[in-house]
Formats: structure tokens, C-alpha cells, sequence
């Protein structure tokens, strides 16, 4: 069996904090004197029910480790560690999720906030040799307008560069507000020429796919994995081309699903649909990149599909077409080795 870490992948669905070190975590709490939940010291994969109230522990240990993001220097170190350890995990591409607006009270607004990740993530590719780009994501949780303001703070960020504005998403709890809401900002976004990247289909099933895919125009669905449950809808996004970024381990650490060998994954090869592997939030699933390949592989695919399911990953990012030709390249080069 060949090495999975040095199979050549994007990672397109990685949220800024979450994507927190654990030792870098330990690291904040300690120096600002603060007390951290057991589970995170115990290094335990948080397990929660698919339900408001699993939600609500879910966030509640997300704002944990936000509140301890509190400067410039933090910020910068969160981006750099996790264009590292995606190095690290044969990732070439990363397009990292960010909400400027929880970090903005420490930096002086929403828009140096954004600076300061973009000049992170400019500084992390030439580090990591990792082209990281930025996802601008809004919050369900937060009113419509909001994410209005935001989308136009991502706007004047836009460009197809490492260091810039590729996407707008809206993440947070699914079953929170009216889909709908959010189109007037996904519509300045789409303007601008900015991917949209809504969350949606893995707490709600197909009945939401069907909302955020009429409602948002979505180029990529973060997760999407319930798409599975309605097979006619889910020929209906694989043939419109819209890319599924698939998370299992935070399925599973959700609710979602039991066991990683229950996320249909498969199912959603069959349909062939375009599918990325995503991390999601490895500080709190204690899961990372190519732990989501081990999962796959564990279901049964042989090299010849986790090399497909790489080459998935590419295709869906928002890279140039060059990057993308080499590092399919590379993933014919992987797959053509001796294992
Ligand atoms: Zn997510």
C-alpha cells in the first residue's frame, strides 16, 4: 500500500481555529492563565449527537479555543502551523475558512483582521511551499446583513493568488436562520468573482441541499454529504458540477453518522460525484488530513480510487490551471510508483 501523506492533494475544507495544534492550544491557555476543558487535554476527539444540544457543546468548545486567539502574532501562527502540517500531509493547495469577525476586537476591525490573514497565508506558501488561500466565511448565526458587509470585505480582497480572497462561504449551525437570507451576499460575492461555498446537507438532508443550491448557486458544498440520500438530487449536483468537500471524521465526532465505515462515501463516488476530503476542525475531531484517506481507504478503496479521489481534490480547488496540471501530474507519478 503507498504512503498516503505522500499522496498530492488539496485541503479545501479547514476552518481557521479549528485547524489549531493542540500543543499550540495548550501552549495560548497556559501563557493567558486560563483553564482548559479536560477533553482537550486528554487529547479526546469530541463526540456530540447530531442535535441542538450536541451543537451547542460543539460550539462551546470551538469558542474555547477562539477566545485564546487574541493578537496579530496568534493569527499569523495558526495560518503557519496549519500550511505546515498540511506540507507534512502531502497537501499542496489549502483553502483555509475564516470569520474575520471574531478576531477583529483584538486587531482593530474586521478588515485588518482579514489582512492579517492573507499576509499569513502569502508568508505561509512561500514557507510551506503549501499555496494557501482564503475562504471568507459568514456566520448563520449572526444577522443576513452581516454576512452582506462581509461578502463586500471579500470582494475588495479578491484574486486567484495564494495571499488572496478565492471563495465566501457561511458555516455554522445548519438548521440556524433562512437559507434564502444569505443570497443578496453570496450575489455581491459571486460579482466579484468569488466561489460560493456554503455550508450545507451534513446536520440537514436533502431538503437543505436543495435550499442552498437554489438559494446560493454553490460551486463547492461544504460537506454535502446527506446529498447521498436522495440519489436523483444527488445525479443533479454531480451533473451540475458542484464539488462535494466531504469531512468524515467530523460526521462522526457530530453525529452524523456511528462509525467512519458508515459515511457514504462510496455512494457518492458511485454517483460520480466530484468529492474533496476535508479535515474540517482537527483541534477538536483530533483528525487530520490524511486521516480522512485512511477512512476512505478503510472502506475499500484500492490506491487506483484514493488516487482519484486526490485528483478530486485538485480538480475542486481553486488553483490555477497550471498548479493544477503539475500536481496531477504528481498524483499519476504516486500512483505509477511501486507500492
Ligand atoms: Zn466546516
Amino acid at each position: 500500500m503507498r504512503d498516503l501523506a505522500a499522496l498530492p492533494k488539496a485541503h479545501l475544507h479547514l476552518h481557521f481555529t479549528g485547524s489549531m495544534r493542540l500543543e499550540t492550544l495548550v501552549e495560548l491557555a497556559s501563557s493567558a492563565h486560563a483553564r482548559l476543558p479536560s477533553s482537550f487535554l486528554e487529547g479526546d476527539p469530541l463526540h456530540v449527537p447530531a442535535d441542538h444540544r450536541g451543537w451547542f457543546r460543539f460550539q462551546r468548545a470551538y469558542d474555547t479555543a477562539r477566545h485564546l486567539v487574541v493578537t496579530e502574532e496568534i493569527m499569523r501562527r495558526i495560518v503557519l502551523e496549519a500550511a505546515l502540517d498540511d506540507a507534512a500531509e502531502g497537501s499542496r493547495r489549502l483553502e483555509i475558512q475564516v470569520d474575520p469577525t471574531s478576531y477583529a476586537p483584538f486587531v482593530g476591525g474586521i478588515t485588518p483582521a482579514l489582512e492579517i490573514i492573507l499576509d499569513a497565508a502569502k508568508q505561509a506558501t512561500i514557507l510551506s511551499g503549501v499555496e494557501v488561500a482564503v475562504i471568507v466565511a459568514a456566520s448563520r448565526i449572526r444577522h443576513p446583513l452581516e454576512a452582506r458587509t462581509l461578502a463586500r470585505l471579500a470582494a475588495h480582497y479578491a484574486g486567484d493568488e495564494p495571499g488572496t480572497v478565492v471563495g465566501f462561504g457561511l458555516s455554522n449551525d445548519e438548521r440556524a436562520g433562512e437559507t434564502t437570507s444569505w443570497g443578496p451576499a453570496f450575489a455581491i460575492a459571486r460579482r466579484a468573482g468569488l466561489a460560493s461555498l456554503p455550508h450545507g446537507g451534513e446536520l440537514l438532508g436533502p431538503e437543505h441541499v436543495r435550499n442552498v443550491v437554489s438559494a446560493l448557486g454553490p460551486t463547492r458544498l461544504g460537506h454535502g454529504i446527506r446529498t447521498s440520500e436522495d440519489p436523483d438530487l444527488l445525479d443533479a449536483v454531480a451533473a451540475a458540477g458542484i464539488s462535494l468537500e466531504v469531512c468524515p471524521a467530523s460526521n462522526v465526532c457530530l453525529g452524523v453518522y456511528r462509525e467512519p465505515g458508515d459515511v457514504p462515501l462510496p455512494a457518492l463516488l458511485e454517483h460520480g460525484a466530484q468529492v474533496a476530503l476535508g479535515a474540517d476542525d482537527p483541534l477538536l475531531f483530533q483528525s487530520r488530513l490524511v486521516d480522512q484517506y485512511q477512512i476512505a481507504r478503510d472502506q475499500g478503496l484500492d490506491d487506483a480510487a484514493l488516487a482519484e479521489l486526490a485528483r478530486g481534490s485538485i480538480r475542486a480547488s481553486l488553483a490555477s490551471p497550471s498548479s493544477k496540471r503539475e500536481w496531477l501530474a504528481q498524483v499519476d507519478a504516486w500512483l505509477a510508483a511501486d507500492d
